[in-house]
């Protein structure tokens, strides 16, 4: 059986370099943070998600209903990954964090396009502080 939660995927790795080639530099796999963030920049408390398409159900995306196995053995673990993330999500919040999914094929279909996502987040912090 694969890993729910695979670390260090290709697109996570591809999002992380092109973060670093900007000059950003941020924590990876926070495990005192809710969720254990993959990117974090703790300093302007925003904590990053690269979301499996499949493991944590990227609506509308193709890849989430991909007939990987079967279906009844996945749906209520795939459902309680989404339950997981949501309470993830609404944890950090409430620690004052900023929370961004990125998702695997938002990535590799635009690596450029999800940095823009990250940037505009951080500098929007800083618009606000
Ligand atoms: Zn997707």
């Amino acid at each position: 059986m694969r890993r729910i939660r695979s670390r260090d995927t290709k697109p996570e790795l591809l999002l992380r370099r092109a973060l670093h080639k900007r000059g950003l530099r941020y924590r990876i796999h926070v495990s005192t943070l809710p969720g254990k963030p993959d990117i974090v920049f703790n300093s302007r408390r925003v904590a990053i998600f690269v979301h499996g398409c499949f493991w944590h159900q990227h609506l509308g995306c193709r890849e989430a209903s991909s007939p990987r196995s079967n279906g009844k053995y996945w749906k209520p673990k795939l459902l309680r990954n989404v339950e997981r993330d949501h309470l993830h999500t609404e944890k950090l919040i409430s620690e004052g964090y900023t929370v961004l999914t990125i998702w695997e094929c938002e990535i590799e279909k635009d690596t450029a396009c999800a940095v823009e996502v990250v940037v505009s987040a951080l500098s929007h912090f800083h618009e606000n502080v």
